[in-house]
């Protein structure tokens, strides 16, 4: 019974996103529109059309290759040789559960390896915007590889002592726990995470960081500093944004986005980012996001020991770890509504991030130039599918954010 609920989950989101994909191919239009006019020539948006049609070409057969392999991983009883191999060392069920998934974590990331390999050095290549190394390829993956283990296995473990202790009141502690985490990363990404991938330099003195200080000022913001990250290192792809909390607060802006947008620009896009954390979105998004956690860990302590559960994925021993990795499958459908339900409010957020930075900025055509330029910089899609952004689109449509811009009165 479970293993039909499952099996139909993992087809259901398959046949959606592939529905999604095609409707979206089928919206491309031949003629650019007219907002466009004078930023992309007609082969440089046939260039950014065939983009996305490789792009897409290429998810699709990644869905696939990982619905397929998922399905049979499950029916040969994959999950049960892992959990074998894991008991033979005689551990009790802490370890045992921790070399369980350590082991799945691996085998999912050598899955992964070639698809981000073709990913970069083929599409992202073939449209010029690779500039990742393979030296930099390999070590990214070595480096989030121990990350994950070094942040995954306390937090694991903690999560797996409760349930085995407290019963029925361990998911309270278990989400404590995660929720502790997640806000002690949020602190802790910017000064020791990040700096691990990329390099971190203070903006130097100059008419940007004096306009950018300017504004910053006249808003009362206060921030720990401005930053410009080597995003050419792996692309040449353009972006800023912010990170961290409070005092610890720092705008980063990519070395490419310096490279190719005015100050008025830059000081839009600031305003953009400032934006979402006067207008509270960073918090809110934050509470959603540990309520996700405390509704998940309560819904998962009613399938602890659920022996339907373990039949479907051919386990011959019952266990805590276990029935955490597999109540995953049937959480999917419900993050998957939940995604759905935060991309609506991200996108919502958008708009009043926008309306923010025209607003305080008062400079409208500055904005509306900024988004024109990082749309055909990144060669993004002008007119996807309406299902494609109510589904995955955390960003409305570049040409739906230009309207809106638009038509914000600006006072004074
Ligand atoms: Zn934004």
């Amino acid at each position: 019974m479970y293993l039909v609920i499952i099996i139909a989950f993992l087809l259901l989101s398959f046949v959606l996103d592939s529905i999604s994909d095609y409707l979206n191919i089928k919206n491309l239009k031949d003629t650019l529109p007219d907002e466009f006019v004078g930023y992309y020539d007609e082969e440089k948006y046939k260039k950014s059309q065939n983009y996305l049609r490789d792009k897409t070409k290429f998810s699709v057969i990644s869905s696939i290759t990982s619905l397929i392999i998922s399905i049979i991983f499950i029916l040969i009883g994959g999950f049960n040789y892992v959990d074998l191999f894991a008991r033979r060392f005689g551990y009790g069920e802490i370890v045992s559960g921790l070399i369980f998934v350590v082991v799945l974590v691996l085998l999912l990331q050598i899955i992964q390896i070639p698809f981000s390999a073709y990913s970069t050095f083929v599409i992202e290549e073939k449209y010029g915007f690779n500039k990742t190394k393979i030296k930099t390829f390999i070590s990214d993956i070595i480096k989030s590889l121990i990350l994950i283990l070094i942040i995954g296995i306390p937090v694991f473990a903690l999560v797996l002592m409760f349930f085995i202790k407290y019963g029925s009141v361990a998911w309270i502690y278990a989400s404590i726990t995660v929720i502790l985490f997640e806000l002690l990363i949020t602190f802790v990404a910017p000064v020791f995470i990040m700096p691990l991938f990329n390099k971190y330099v203070p903006l130097e003195d100059g008419e940007l960081k004096t306009e950018l200080e300017k504004y910053a000022k006249e808003q009362d913001f206060k921030m720990k500093g401005l930053y410009k990250m080597d995003g050419s290192k792996r692309s040449t792809k353009t972006n800023a944004f912010f990170t961290g909390f409070g005092k610890f607060r720092r705008i980063v802006l990519f070395d490419t986005l310096i490279a190719k947008h005015t100050t008025q620009e830059l000081v839009s896009v600031l305003a953009h980012e400032m934006g979402h954390y006067k207008k509270g979105h960073i918090h809110k998004f934050m509470l959603m996001s540990f309520a996700n956690t405390l509704i998940m860990f309560f819904l998962l302590s009613l399938f602890i020991g659920n022996e339907g559960l373990f039949a479907a994925f051919k386990m011959q021993n019952i266990s805590v770890y276990g029935a955490l990795i597999f109540f995953g499958f049937l959480y999917t459908p419900i993050s998957m509504f939940l995604s759905v339900i935060q991309n609506v409010i991200s996108r919502k957020y958008e708009y009043e991030a926008d309306k923010y930075s025209v607003t305080t900025y008062k400079n409208p055509q500055a904005m509306v130039e900024a988004l024109k330029k990082l749309s055909v910089d990144n060669l993004s899609n002008l007119t996807p599918h309406k299902m494609k952004v109510f589904m995955e689109y955390s960003h409305p449509p570049v040409l739906d954010r230009i309207k809106a811009i638009r038509n914000i009165k600006i006072e004074g």
